[in-house]
């Protein structure tokens, strides 16, 4: 191919591609399609890198099983408040495909914010060489997609070997699994939750046991927090948590309100009324003050910012019902339910909630997990219990072993009929309380839209 026919061989791809898009939404596939990115990228693969080129303040890239949602929109909101104009995907279009379709559509923005799919992390951090990448944690999640979570671990551990060194660190060092990735010398800004009032007992379950990379020992615990998340130590090296150096020093949960958080970072304080309920928004506030201070972001642009941040649709959501509140809480993984368990029980007074468990493909498809969820807490608080979804009987039968009596256990597979039931049920004035799994809670926003009580189209799945 003669050098001169390149530039038209681009644009032509960039051209299908776009004309992609149209077509694809024109046969209504929705707003949220991959469609142009997919085309493109087979076309041209090394796209996101050119694409990725454009953005003239950079990017950066967060990657979880739990949190990489809300940590990107706390992140977002700290630069749109710095003045940086910011294009972000969302968490339905977190692999390759979906993130070409997000540089497709820049106009001018200047600065890339991605959150990353796990095992997709690696390729998409080399092409898009982002200034930052975030490692927050990695929970026991959709093990069927992709086995064992030392797998992502050392798919990780060989993108750290490999970044370029201008190319900031953030980990959390709460997570014993990001430990010993290879860092070797290379600076990494460690985060973490320092306030201790907070730990439990122990860690909640055998599945969140870890192995200390270095020797292959059980880590032990001076303070669980969540999950496997917490001040750690292996005894038979002396590999331990590293000390963070952004840190939630004082953490005050409000329940299902929010939460007053004081962050400790080298350049001063982040003080912040947060309206995301909950431990686990207490590390997500904590990545994303790192993520900034990274970015060069001051402490005092960083506080209001993260207090401004609303939540994600689904992720603590707050909708207006005809005799009640519904708070909606995703519950995707045991780790994710426990901490909804924990926030539920700061509440005053007898429960109404309404859980939801399908087993389609973004569930997980799996759902053996629902087993390592601590419920029993919950059932001497509830007043009502409706459960639905495509595997309402798995969650019957996992609260009949927990404990609770038959006449509290209502089971409903069909979520309009649970819906109805649910918010008869509910105290009027008080709030329902939400637990879907992520297509559960697609299923539930649906049917709140077509009963008019939710209006606003989500942009954050
Ligand atoms: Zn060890």
């Amino acid at each position: 191919m003669a050098l001169s026919t390149m530039p038209s061989m681009r644009r032509l791809a960039y051209g299908i591609a776009r004309a992609a898009g149209v077509a694809s939404r024109r046969l209504g596939r929705g707003g949220g399609t991959s469609v142009p990115g997919a085309v493109l990228l087979r076309l041209r693969p090394n796209a996101i890198a050119e694409l990725a080129g454009g953005l003239q303040d950079g990017a950066a890239c967060i990657s979880a099983t739990n949190g990489k949602t809300t940590t990107a929109r706390l992140l977002a909101e700290c630069l749109e408040q710095d003045g940086t104009k910011v294009l972000a995907n969302t968490a339905g279009a977190n692999l390759g495909s979906g993130i070409t379709t997000v540089l497709l559509a820049r106009t001018d923005e200047r600065f890339g914010l991605f959150e990353i799919d796990e095992a997709a992390l690696p390729a998409l951090a080399d092409a898009l060489r982002p200034r930052v990448i975030v490692l927050m944690n990695l929970f026991r999640d959709q093990l069927d997609r992709y086995g064992e979570l030392e797998t992502i671990a050392d798919l990780w551990g060989n993108l750290v070997r490999d970044l370029p060194t201008e190319t900031a660190l953030v980990v959390n060092a709460d997570d014993p699994g990001l430990a010993e990735l290879g860092f070797g010398d290379r600076e990494v800004l460690w985060f973490g939750v320092e306030d201790t009032r907070h730990a439990l007992e122990d860690v909640p379950h055998a599945a969140d046991a870890r192995r200390c990379r270095r020797c292959g020992s059980g880590v032990v615990y001076d303070a669980p927090l969540l999950g496997h998340l917490g001040h750690w130590r292996c005894e038979s090296c002396d590999l331990a948590r590293a000390r963070p150096v952004v840190a939630a020093s004082r953490v005050d949960l409000d329940g299902v309100h929010g939460q007053d958080i004081v962050i400790t970072t080298p350049h001063g304080e982040v003080r912040s009324r947060l309206a995301l309920p909950g431990l686990h928004n207490a590390y997500n506030a904590t990545a994303a003050t790192a993520a900034a201070i990274a970015l060069g972001i001051e402490p005092q642009v960083i506080s209001p910012a993260l207090s401004a941040t609303a939540p994600a649709f689904g992720r603590a959501e707050r909708v207006r019902l005809e005799a009640q509140d519904m708070l909606i809480l995703l519950a995707k993984n045991p780790a994710g339910v426990n901490q909804n368990v924990r926030t539920l029980l700061l509440e005053d007074g007898p429960l109404d909630v309404m859980i939801g468990l399908n087993d389609r493909t973004a569930d997980g498809q799996d759902v053996s997990w629902i087993w390592d969820v601590d419920y029993e807490p919950l059932i001497p608080r509830l007043r009502s219990l409706t459960l639905t979804g495509d595997r309402a009987y798995d969650l019957g039968l996992r609260f009949r072993y927990a404990g609770a009596a038959d006449e509290l256990i209502h089971t409903q597979p069909n979520l309009p009929l649970a819906l109805d039931r649910a918010t008869r049920e509910a105290a009027s004035g008080g709030t329902l309380f939400a637990l879907p799994s992520y297509t559960a809670m697609l299923d539930l926003r649906q049917e709140l839209v077509r009963r008019g009580v939710a209006t606003e189209f989500w942009r954050d799945g």
